[in-house]
């Protein structure tokens, strides 16, 4: 029996847990119908097109798995449905490091944080520049254990990665690279929502639309989630920079996130 053959038949249990069902409110959102929709396709009764079009109307926030009363895996399911339907990411070459010091920051969205946390520590660090999220669209494909190998000889050295940003830390645990969030480094900045990436997201606030394939396949929904998520928050302060980035660009005009504080207190 195909694997999505349970949630298929489910009465939709986890609807209410699916931040892009109760953001974009689309019933073809609804975890029970992606499954629905891939257990066609694997029976030939549905396109690659259409089942590919499901199977990314998700964040792998992993809500519905927590959710459901029997934890049925369903977004590594849709992982594995992503990886055969759609073609490999382009993704950057891994670029060169800059600085000294045992600890890595991880830079992704252009804001200085090395050299806001070097102050901060009062000692060097170096710097590791990113424009595509360590090549995060990858890690669900096959080629993405060459780039994993190439992360892990570039860290090798590191006593600590330090990260902001969802992406980037979903690359480094798909690559296996252990690390630690810049408001873990600095508590005194840990102050804000937590989100899928950083494990502190609550329902209905698990995913603000910014992670996995949604925000790259549905740009639209992407954007409906994270204006439903800015209505909905008690605070516009979060701990993941990806969200931060989104919300802004879905109107979020006093969203901030612990490297804001950092850099604010940087002047
Ligand atoms: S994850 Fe559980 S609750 Fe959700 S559709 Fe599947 S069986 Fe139903
Ligand atoms: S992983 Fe999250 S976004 Fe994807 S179907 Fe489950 S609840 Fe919805």
């Amino acid at each position: 029996m195909s694997e999505f053959a349970l949630c298929a038949l489910c009465p939709r249990l986890c609807r209410p847990a699916c931040p892009v069902v109760t953001g974009s409110h689309r019933t073809a959102a609804v975890p029970a119908m992606l499954a629905a929709a891939l257990l066609e396709w694997e029976r030939g009764n549905v396109s690659p097109e259409v089942a590919a079009q499901a199977a990314t109307l998700c964040t792998d926030c992993g809500a519905c798995e927590e959710w459901c009363h029997l934890h049925r895996p369903l977004p590594r399911l849709l992982r594995e449905a992503r990886a055969q339907l759609l073609p490999d990411p382009l993704v950057e070459a891994l670029r060169p490091m800059e600085g000294e010091g045992d600890i890595v920051v991880v830079e992704s969205d252009g804001r200085p944080m090395a050299e806001a946390l070097s102050r901060r520590l009062g000692k060097p660090v170096r710097r590791w520049f990113t424009a595509d999220k360590l090549g995060v669209a990858a890690v669900e494909h096959v080629d993405w254990a060459l780039k994993a190998a190439a992360i892990r000889a570039t860290l090798a050295d590191a006593e600590m990665v330090v990260v902001a940003d969802g992406g980037v830390a979903r690359a480094l645990e798909a690559a296996e690279v252990p690390f630690k969030w810049l408001h873990e480094v600095v508590p005194d900045l840990a102050e804000g929502l937590g989100s899928c990436a950083t494990g502190g997201g609550d329902l209905p606030l698990a995913c603000c639309g910014a992670g996995g394939p949604l925000h790259q396949h549905h740009p639209d929904e992407a954007r409906r989630v994270g204006k439903a998520w800015l209505e909905r928050a008690s605070t516009h302060k979060v701990l993941d920079a990806r969200c931060r980035n989104h919300l802004l660009a879905c109107g979020g005009i006093e969203v901030t996130d612990p490297l804001d504080a950092l850099l604010e207190e940087a002047g």
